[in-house]
Order: structure tokens, then C-alpha cells, then sequence
């Protein structure tokens, strides 16, 4: 499939690129390009105008201050797997990136991209719900922060208004974490991925965040599960019974890949799994 037709300019920098999003009210921002072209092959987007921020030095890398984690937009899911920094003090975030795709994918596709894009089936959805991350956004009448909570709107859809860009995304220090991704095999997108952040004192659970990808319209929030299990102890037993019919059938996504009561049944494996996994490093 061809795309329809668009005019390319190369950004320089975070002003630039604001300055040439607002100057074509159809215009796309152009990261790794492994969502955007495809889907402007198949026609299901089409933009007049790609800005192009590869090449945008102040949005890649990994940083650390103190007990946050900052992880630059256009940082590659190949550069969010490797970071050091980020394995040894928040390594959610980092493996999950080293299950995204393949090395194809991992080496241009961006976090930015792929939390802008909001595919219901990517990874990162799942996992910065978990971390409680914070979206750094930038426009040109200044910046905010979106909190992981709110970001996602609906399928495909997010908070980051119309002109505005990701520019980074903040997590916290976290090493109690896992990530269970049940993986279709054909395309390696998540039929279900669930991320569990867990802190164990003196034996039981005083903190728990758990994200979901794949299995509804749009990434969530397992509250619920969360408060269940607030001061419990994280043994099997306790784990088998709290992760029951986590969530109904009739909220979530049926389709050739799998019924809406598989991903549902999915849920409920995938956590407990996550969580024993993560309590046991936390
Ligand atoms: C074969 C294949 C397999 C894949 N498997 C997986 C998988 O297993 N798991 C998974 O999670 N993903 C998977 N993906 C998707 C991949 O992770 C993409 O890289 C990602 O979704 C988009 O990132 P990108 O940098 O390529 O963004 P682009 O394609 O360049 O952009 C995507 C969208 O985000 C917008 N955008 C880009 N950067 C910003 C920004 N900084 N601020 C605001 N908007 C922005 C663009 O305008 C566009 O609308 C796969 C893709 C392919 C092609």
C-alpha cells in the first residue's frame, strides 16, 4: 500500500517541532515510525506533514535524580532495555522494552511513539500504569505533566492535546517488579500483558500498582486487586483467591485472537503470576 502524499521537515529541536506542528493543522510527528507508517500505508491515517524528531538530542536518553527516572521521549525501546541505570534501580520499565517486537522494532521504535500511538496491545501501557509514571508534554504555550492514570483516553487516544508532544516520561525507583506477557505469536503484540509493582514490609504487602494491556479497550487499572490485598501476605493461596474474576468478560475485547473470556480468564493468570513474581523482589 502507498501512503498519501506528505511534505517531510527534520526537527532540530522541541521549539522546532512545536513551531512546525502548529504550523500544518494535519500534520504527525515522526518518531521510530514503526506505528505511523504503517498505518498511513493502510490509509487508516493520513497527515500532510511529518516532522521528523529522530534527531532531537535533548529527547533521548535515560537520566536518574535521586529516586526518579527520567526516560526521554524519542529513547529507543533498544536504549530503554540496555539503560544501567534504569536495570539496576526501576527495571520495569527495561523489561518490558526487551520483550517489545523484535530487534527490529526494539532499535527505532520509541517510548514516546508508543505511548502517543496508545495501541490497547502495546507493553509500556501496562507497565507505566504499574510505576505510577508521569508524561512530560510540551506545546507552545508550555509544558505539563499527565499522570499515567489519566493518560490513557480510549483506544488509540490519549491526553496530549492536539500540538503537543511527549517529551519524556518519569518513574519512580521501584525493584519489586514484574511483567507477564502472554504474547501472540504471529504479530508479538501482548494478547494479555499484565505489570505488577509490589513493596513487602515485614511480610506483607504495604504497596501495590497493577496495569493492564491487551485485554480492554484501553490499558487499566486493577484497583480492586490493589486494596484486596493491601496488608496480605503474598503466598499462593492468598494470591489464587484474590485473582478471581478480576475482570468481567463483557469489559474487555473479543476477537479472532481470543475471546473476551480467554483475556478475562488471562487476567486473572497473569496477575497472580506478576505479583508473585514481583513480591518476591520486593
Ligand atoms: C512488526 C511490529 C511488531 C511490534 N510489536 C510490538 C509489541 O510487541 N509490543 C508493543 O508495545 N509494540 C509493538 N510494536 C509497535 C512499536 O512498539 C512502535 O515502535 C511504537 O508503537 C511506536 O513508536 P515509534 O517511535 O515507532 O512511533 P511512530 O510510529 O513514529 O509514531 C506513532 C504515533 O505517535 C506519535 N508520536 C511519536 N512521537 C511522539 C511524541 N514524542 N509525542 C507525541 N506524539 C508522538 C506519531 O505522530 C504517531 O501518531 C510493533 C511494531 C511492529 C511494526
Amino acid at each position: 500500500m502507498i501512503t498519501t502524499e506528505f511534505s517531510y521537515q527534520k526537527a532540530g529541536s522541541v521549539d522546532e517541532a512545536l513551531r512546525l506542528l502548529a504550523a500544518a493543522p494535519d500534520s504527525a510527528l515522526l518518531a521510530g515510525g514503526h506505528s505511523l507508517i504503517p498505518s498511513m500505508k493502510l490509509r487508516v491515517t493520513a497527515a500532510s506533514a511529518l516532522v521528523d524528531i529522530s534527531g532531537v538530542a535533548a529527547l533521548k536518553g535515560v537520566s536518574r535524580a535521586g529516586d526518579t527516572f527520567r526516560i526521554g521521549a524519542s529513547t529507543t525501546h533498544r536504549d530503554v532495555a540496555e539503560s544501567a541505570d534504569l536495570r539496576s534501580g526501576s527495571p520495569l520499565l527495561a523489561e518490558v522494552a526487551g520483550v517489545i517486537g523484535d530487534p527490529a522494532v526494539r532499535n527505532r521504535g520509541t517510548i514516546g511513539g508508543s505511548l502517543a500511538h496508545a495501541d490497547p496491545a502495546a507493553d509500556y501501557p501496562a507497565a507505566i500504569i504499574a510505576l505510577g509514571a508521569q508524561i512530560e508534554v510540551a506545546g507552545t504555550s508550555g509544558s505539563r505533566t499527565i499522570a499515567a492514570d489519566d493518560f490513557f483516553t480510549g483506544t488509540f487516544e490519549t491526553a496530549v492535546a492536539a500540538g503537543e508532544m511527549i517529551t519524556a516520561v518519569t518513574v519512580p525507583a521501584a525493584t519489586g517488579v514484574a511483567y507477564e506477557k502472554f504474547v501472540h505469536p504471529a504479530s508479538g503484540y501482548a494478547v494479555v500483558g499484565v505489570a505488577a509493582v509490589v513493596t513487602v514490609a515485614g511480610g506483607t504487602i504495604s504497596s501495590l500498582r497493577v496495569g493492564v494491556t491487551g485485554a480492554g479497550p484501553q490499558a487499566l487499572r486493577l484497583t480492586g486487586l490493589e486494596s484486596a490485598l493491601a496488608g496480605k501476605t503474598a503466598d499462593d493461596a492468598t494470591l489464587r483467591s484474590a485473582c478471581s474474576g478480576l475482570v468481567a468478560a463483557g469489559d474487555l475485547v473479543g476477537d479472532h485472537q481470543a475471546s473476551a473470556a480467554y483475556r478475562a480468564s488471562l487476567v486473572d493468570t497473569l496477575a497472580r503470576r506478576a505479583i508473585a513474581r514481583a513480591a518476591a523482589r520486593g
